[in-house]
């Protein structure tokens, strides 16, 4: 039996993959690549090019890969684009998993694993780490088509024979440890990813967005996840379905934060670089601070994250943006002004 990974072949899911092949799984990725990368993908993998709301083609995967359960990666992820262009976001992200549920359910696969995001809960007013009974209220189009996933999802599952996990992704950064795969979509707006590519000079250098924040530095503050340890944590997910687990949501993140000021540091440090890190305005639509309560992933499915370090985080994503700047994918330029920047991200 195999799994289908579904955008395999971007960023979190050629970690998955990465994953699945390391444990010696049968995998099947389905990737559009609109935003992904054939490779990205694991070879060990086998690769479709196709979209998840193509009814034929998906049932046609898992009747001849005999699939097992689903992992549902594919997407769109950028929350500014989603302000801009939101019914793109209800479309890849809402209409498209609806349609593969519905695929999922007339085929009987009655394992399905969501990649959901903390987008989906309400800005906290305070520093406290959140819990998955927080307030469902995301702040954009993109958080929302998320959410209205899990909707769908946990009914569906209720409706027929099917078990689910849902994980609410946190600020996932870092690269695997063994520099096989990373984060290479250009133009990522990505806090730890701009650092990296300011430090290895593919960048002039960067804006911290906002410095007179009610957080003890004045600058925002973000729970940071290692992709890997994300992945890791998805197939922690798997074993608890097929261990007959029911039905589980989990915040994935490592219940620390830290702020822009501490991480772009960190940067500085680790790399040696002192590159420019200019205060700039608050980026539109930013919250000030978010923390996940990741406890009920380690109680509840045995989760047990091995990159739960800053340093970590970012020696891995240093390493996987030199190797890039190797192959030669390069960033589009930086423009000075931090206000037009501010703009531009808006835009
Ligand atoms: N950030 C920044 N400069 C950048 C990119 C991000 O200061 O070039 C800040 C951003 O304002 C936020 C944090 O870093 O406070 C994390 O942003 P990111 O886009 O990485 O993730 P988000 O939390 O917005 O999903």
């Amino acid at each position: 039996m195999s799994i289908l990974v579904t955008g395999g072949a971007g960023y979190i899911g050629s970690h998955m993959v990465w994953e699945l092949v390391d444990r010696r799984e049968e995998v099947v990725v389905l990737d559009n690549l609109v935003t992904g990368f054939d490779w990205a993908v694991a070879p060990d993998a086998k690769l479709i090019i196709g979209d998840i709301a193509d009814r034929a083609l998906v049932e046609k995967i898992i009747k001849e890969h005999d699939v097992e359960a689903i992992i549902h990666f594919a997407g769109s992820v950028v929350v500014p684009e989603s302000v801009k262009h939101p019914l793109k976001y209800y479309h890849n992200n809402t209409s498209n998993t609806r349609t593969l549920l519905e695929t999922a359910v007339r085929c009987g696969i009655d394992k399905f694993i969501f990649s959901s995001t903390a987008a989906v809960y309400a800005a906290p007013n305070d520093l406290k780490p959140i819990r998955e009974d927080a307030l469902l209220a995301p702040m954009s189009p993109y958080g929302a088509s998320k959410l209205m996933s899990e909707v769908m999802l946990r009914d569906t599952a209720k409706a027929h024979d099917m078990r689910y996990v849902m994980l609410r992704y946190f600020n996932v950064a870092g690269a695997d440890p063994q520099a096989r795969t990373g984060l290479s979509t250009r133009g990522a707006t990505h806090l730890i990813k701009i650092a990296c590519e300011a430090a290895v000079g593919k960048r002039e250098g960067m804006d911290i967005y906002g410095f007179n924040y009610d957080t003890p530095d004045g600058t925002g503050i973000r729970d940071f996840i290692h992709v890997s340890d994300l992945a890791s944590a998805h197939y922690s997910a798997l074993e608890f379905l097929r261990e007959g687990g029911q039905k589980f949501t989990g915040n994935c993140g490592y219940s620390k934060g830290y702020s822009v000021l501490e991480v772009v540091n960190a940067v500085k440090r680790i790399s040696g670089s002192d590159f420019t890190a200019r205060m700039a305005p608050r980026r539109e639509g930013d919250i000030p601070a978010i923390v996940a309560d990741a406890s009920r992933m380690m109680t509840r499915l045995g989760w047990q994250p091995k990159y739960a370090d800053l340093d970590q985080i970012i020696t891995h994503a240093l390493a996987w943006e030199k190797k890039l700047a190797r192959r030669g994918v390069v960033a589009p330029p930086l423009q000075y002004d931090p206000m037009i920047k501010a703009l531009s991200e808006r835009n």
